[in-house]
């Protein structure tokens, strides 16, 4: 007898555990910067493997070196409605638009 995975389920538990990590790296970023950004690649991983979309959870951490976002490693920049976001760590920019 073959046991069938629940794929529902462990894409469930798997959202849970992005989650999870991501409140994780919020938490510890002022403490060990190196850490949660551990746990952001951590969640980048589980997120491909089930292919769980971040949406708006990609706001929370720079797509290029997967440091977490933190008041004193970026810039942000508001002008004519475009926001933009820099990363101190490897210089990445990011740009999008407000309504
Ligand atoms: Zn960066």
């Amino acid at each position: 007898m073959v046991l069938k995975r629940d794929k529902r389920f462990e894409k469930r538990i798997a959202e849970k555990r992005i989650d999870f990590l991501l409140d994780l790296a919020d938490q510890k970023k002022y403490e060990d910067y190196e850490l949660s950004r551990r746990y952001i690649e951590l969640s980048i991983r589980i997120a491909k493997k089930y292919r769980i979309r971040l949406g708006k959870r990609k706001l929370r951490f720079c797509k290029k070196c997967h440091y977490p976002y933190r008041g004193d490693r970026m810039r942000i920049r508001i002008s004519k409605g475009v926001v933009r976001i820099a990363c101190v760590n490897c210089g990445n920019i990011r740009r999008f638009r407000i309504k």
